[in-house]
């Protein structure tokens, strides 16, 4: 136990942890190992943003894909899910109720819908920017090349959110098709950074295979990419897909990482996720709790986004729904925090 404690002061001292090691933390932690890295965690976080949680509208803009990952609803061999797209139309209408609410980034997501070439990305950006300057609009449209991103960023994208999903090759290549290559995703990663977006990798926690061995792989690939924003979130079955009879990960095991996350990246934008909050019903405040300091609540249309159905029952209402700003808000207060409609730019960014 006590060399474990020790482990945690060598991370809070910004000294990196062998592989071997963030394994046998993540296979030995208590209940008081985890106690004592979420108070550490809630200290620099703090430190760095004081009780402010930044807050992020997500607009899911298209439920078509091209890929299969094996655990996703909307993977492309799935004949039961719904498809939608939005129009330029009501994107530029989400945005705009988004800061009528209170948000200062928009998080543009989506399956890898071949509609959304740069042709159309590139004017519906410059219009999001135009109308709203203070704002920072994310991307999350999975890979595409680096001739594209270039493009997009040249436009006004500000931030782009790609999880790398598993930092070892192996249970990459066991998650998704043969014709998805993990080094096509790290390639993907390094050239959003040296474009200069603020980069957001991640992973999800108890997908199927997954070992304390790959996930400290996942931990030392942060270490090295350095990543802006990092997002993480259990895994949660779908129903329509081969892994509906597995289990969710874990919400302690998920709490646990956030809190490793935030102290060898002191800085990194860390958002409690929507799967967090699917599995617990206060899984948002306990990640705020573990180090996180982000919300990425749902601004997509209320008609699609049921359709966005990445696993089952994930949350779009109620305090995961956007236009419910104050319910979230008394969340965070209740537990020592206060929404900010800050944008939130990683330290060194921002234009
Ligand atoms: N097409 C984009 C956006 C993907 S959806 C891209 O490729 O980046 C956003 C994230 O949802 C994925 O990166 C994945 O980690 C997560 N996700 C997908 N299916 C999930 C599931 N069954 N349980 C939990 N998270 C899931």
């Amino acid at each position: 136990m006590s060399a474990h404690i020790q482990w945690i002061d060598r991370l809070h001292r910004g000294e990196v942890l062998s592989a071997g090691e963030f394994a046998e933390l993540i296979d030995r932690r208590t209940p008081e190992l985890s106690e004592y890295l979420f108070s550490l965690a809630r200290r620099v976080s703090r430190a760095r943003f004081g009780n402010q949680i930044f807050t992020r509208g997500l607009i899911e803009i298209s439920s078509f894909c091209k890929n299969n990952c094996r655990y996703c609803g909307i993977r492309r061999g799935n004949p039961n899910a719904q498809r939608y797209r939005l129009s330029e139309e009501e994107i530029l209408c989400c945005c705009d109720m988004g800061e009528r609410l209170g948000y200062k980034t928009f998080v543009l997501q989506g399956g890898e819908d071949a509609f959304f070439t740069d042709g159309r990305l590139i004017p519906l950006i410059q219009e999001i920017k135009r109308r709203h300057p203070d704002c920072a609009l994310t991307l999350s449209l999975g890979e595409r090349s680096r001739e594209s991103y270039q493009a997009l960023f040249d436009a006004g994208a500000d931030r782009y959110l790609l999880r790398h999903e598993a930092a070892d090759p192996q249970l990459y290549r066991a998650l998704h098709p043969p014709e998805m290559e993990w080094e096509n995703r790290v390639r993907c990663l390094y050239d959003l950074k040296e474009i200069g977006y603020q980069v957001g990798a991640g992973f999800m926690v108890g997908a199927p295979g997954q070992t304390s061995r790959h996930l400290a792989r996942d931990l030392c690939f942060l270490a090295e990419l350095k990543p802006q924003m990092v997002g993480i979130g259990p895994f949660v079955p779908h129903h329509d897909t081969e892994y509906r009879d597995r289990p969710a990960g874990s919400v302690e095991l998920t709490l646990f990482l956030l809190g490793l996350i935030r102290l060898m990246l002191p800085d990194v934008l860390l958002p409690a996720t929507t799967a967090l909050g699917t599995v617990c019903p206060d899984g948002r405040e306990r990640g705020v709790l573990a180090g996180a300091n982000v919300v990425m609540p749902n601004l997509s249309p209320a008609e699609v986004r049921k359709k966005y159905s990445l696993y089952d029952n994930k949350l779009s209402t109620g305090a995961e729904d956007a236009g419910h700003w104050s319910e979230l808000q008394a969340r965070m207060q209740a537990i020592g925090y206060e929404l900010t409609s800050q944008r939130g730019d990683a330290p060194g960014y921002g234009r």
